[in-house]
């Protein structure tokens, strides 16, 4: 367990609940829209989000330039087959994982980003 919190933002609850039963060992919130995660982060400020990039609505990528433009500057992780190069520079994107997703290459990510700093 450690402290850190994480916000899981998909629009499938299967993912979600995967996602939570996986990375129980931090703080977690979770959202099924963009819309949904603007509202929680605004009173519980996570240390890291992962997103789907397609969602209803605001698409992961808009969430995260929006959650910037809230002053909120979270590690960001990605779930997308796009790499790197064909996001803007301007996007801080901290990691991308293509789904299905290998649940241990991602709990070292995220450990990698907030807890072994
Ligand atoms: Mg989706």
């Amino acid at each position: 367990m450690t402290n850190k919190k994480v916000l899981i933002i998909d629009d499938q609850i299967g993912i979600r609940v995967l996602l939570m039963a996986a990375l129980d060992k931090y703080e977690l919130k979770d959202a099924a829209s963009g819309r949904e995660a603007l509202d929680i982060i605004t009173d519980w400020q996570p240390d890291l989000v992962i997103t789907d990039l397609k969602l209803p609505g605001m698409s992961g990528l808009e969430t995260i330039v929006k959650i910037n433009e809230l002053g909120f500057y979270p590690e960001t992780i990605l779930m997308t087959a796009y790499d790197r190069l064909s996001i803007s520079e301007d996007i801080k994107i901290s990691g991308f994982i293509e789904k299905p997703f290998d649940i241990e290459q991602l709990t070292t990510m995220i450990d990698d980003l907030i807890v072994n700093i």
